[in-house]
């Protein structure tokens, strides 16, 4: 009996420590709370110019691209994030010219956006890429696309390490989000759909902001 009781004191001991150290580290993350993973993001409508990305009946992926991340600056500037886009028109920016805009500065995101296409007319759905080996691309992606499939009726085909170019170019947390089939007959007219690129903005902008 007596000597059972050492034991049991050390566990008590352990759980004291254990405590301390929770309560230290809830102290840590409340004095962090001010601190923001980033201040500024940089949108990458895809392709451009001679590049036109994926056609399908008669919709460019390019012109998608850039009209969906008009749409998601304003929803970001709304709340107070500032954002800029590579191009802003219909003109090929390089990859690498792309990744560069991103890393000016430490604190700054990069969202890439496409539209997917496969030989294949009935595969449709939504996925974000990260870096691999990019644990921060990976928890923003994983922000982003679980915004868009709760909101969207389509596959949610996940959040998937892909080594990129422009995402490999990129210094800081990176993705890039593959907003639908336009090979697809029904996610290329939805896609085509002003309404439907503003749900999208907004989704995007939301799983922004939850990595914030
Ligand atoms: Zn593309």
């Amino acid at each position: 009996m007596f000597f059972s009781r050492h034991p049991l004191l050390i566990g008590l001991q352990r759980n004291v420590i254990t405590l301390a150290v929770g309560f230290s580290a809830v102290f840590l993350m409340a004095g962090n709370a001010n601190a923001q993973r980033f201040n500024k993001v940089v949108i990458d409508p895809g392709h451009g110019g001679q590049d036109p990305g994926s056609s399908h009946f008669g919709v460019a992926e390019k012109k998608l691209a850039l009209d969906l991340a008009e749409r998601l600056q304003k929803v970001l500037k709304k709340k107070g994030v500032p954002a800029i886009l590579t191009r802003t028109d219909d003109t090929y920016v390089e990859l690498t010219k792309r990744a560069e805009m991103a890393n000016t500065s430490k604190d700054t995101l990069f969202v890439s956006l496409h539209f997917n296409a496969h030989k294949d007319r009935s595969v449709t759905g939504i996925e974000t890429f990260y870096y691999p080996g990019s644990p921060e691309g990976r928890v923003l992606g994983t922000y982003i696309q679980s915004e868009l499939s709760r909101r969207i009726a389509t596959k949610n085909r996940g959040v998937k390490p892909n080594n990129l170019k422009v995402l490999a170019k990129t210094k800081g947390t990176a993705v890039l989000v593959e907003c639908g089939f336009i090979s697809n007959r029904w996610e290329c007219q939805r896609s085509a759909s002003a309404w439907f690129r503003q749900i999208l903005a907004e989704e995007i902008a939301q799983g922004i902001m939850r990595y914030r």
